[in-house]
């Protein structure tokens, strides 16, 4: 199915098999979903639960072997990226879909100057002459909130601070005014306040420059401050997607009501025992054939273990897979 006007971003039932020595991690899950322009898309589950490796898979960041995109579309301005050459694929990445990851140390090559790695995608991608490229390398630090940013541009990435670096990554992932921002945990590593700076920054960036997000991340809370709308992954599934709103406020599958649980809650001056969800993410050595979750959903009854459950609309654009939320729709509109 082609994109719809409406979406900067389409992905068509992508799959993502891991070949190991002994045998297939199935990974990512036939996963569809579309991003509208403007729009900030969060994407939560557990570690394991196929977040990042779905989304490296449609930007073609996946060592192959062992990764193996086994099917899928990917549209994006009228182009299937899963059939894009390596070249196409370079330009295409950091020019119109930029990228930030959770650890910019990782990120950040140690031995050349922020302003060199700020320039390199301005002069690669958009053809800027040196000083041009140096001119809007010092806008872009200023524009993320570094001070003195034309003295900042010959510092090395270990003169900045944790919440300096990410400030950086986000110019680099910027510079070029994409159309998408991959954002793959990029203020798991970084204390509260810090965190608060870049989530304001990132509003502004995005009201400035009308760019779509994917924000991923394990914290319901920034997804709950920031977000227009939500997936929930689990198993390298979509299990629950809608307006953030809707499915916070009225988690329709088992698995976002057991992640909305462990959030801490404090009220008054006593904090409630913190929950989990027992058991752990698995790890499926092939195609699901009854729900993932159903080991360790409470809810789970027979027809779980051996039927696939689909993604069933449940009103809007809020849609979940799981049979009893199925059911329960169904009660509502008879
Ligand atoms: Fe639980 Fe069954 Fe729903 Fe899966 S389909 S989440 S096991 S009730």
């Amino acid at each position: 199915m082609p994109a719809t006007n409406a979406s900067v971003l389409s992905v068509k039932d992508l799959k993502t098999v891991f070949r190991m020595r002994g045998g297939e991690v199935h990974a990512v899950n036939s996963v569809s979903f579309d991003l509208a322009p403007g729009e900030l898309l969060g994407v939560v589950g557990e570690s394991g639960s196929g977040k990042s490796v779905t989304m490296m898979s449609l930007i073609g960041l996946l060592p192959s072997p062992p990764a193996e995109i086994r099917s899928g579309r990917v549209e994006f301005e009228g182009r299937n990226l899963l059939e894009a050459e390596p070249a196409e694929m370079r330009r295409i990445r950091g020019g119109k879909i930029g990228f930030v990851f959770q650890d910019p140390m990782t990120s950040l090559n140690p031995v050349f100057t922020v302003g060199f790695q700020l320039a390199e995608p301005l002069r690669r991608h958009l053809g800027l002459s040196r000083a041009a490229a140096k001119n809007r390398a010092a806008e872009l630090l200023e524009l993320v909130g570094i001070p003195d940013p034309r003295r900042r541009l010959s510092n090395f990435p270990h003169q900045f601070s944790g919440g300096m670096r990410q400030r950086v990554m986000f110019a680099i992932a910027i510079a070029c005014e994409p159309k998408v921002l991959i954002a793959d945990e990029p203020t798991t590593a970084l204390d509260v306040t810090i965190q608060a700076q870049i989530l304001e920054l990132v509003r502004e960036l995005r009201k400035g420059l009308g760019m779509a997000i994917v924000w991923i991340t394990h914290d319901l809370g920034v997804i709950a401050g920031i977000s227009d709308r939500v997936i929930v992954m689990y198993g390298g599934q979509i299990v629950e997607q809608g307006p953030v709103a809707e499915v916070f406020s009225d988690p329709a599958h088992p698995y976002t009501q057991a992640l909305l649980e462990t959030v801490p809650a404090v009220r008054g001056r006593r904090s409630e025992k913190l929950r989990t969800i027992k058991g752990q993410a698995p790890v499926l050595e092939s195609s699901p054939s009854s729900c993932s979750f159903h080991p360790r959903c409470a809810l789970a009854f027979n027809r779980c273990r051996g039927e696939f459950p689909p993604r069933i609309l449940l009103e809007g654009s809020h849609d979940a897979a799981c049979f009893l939320a199925a059911e329960a729709n169904i009660a509502a509109n008879a």
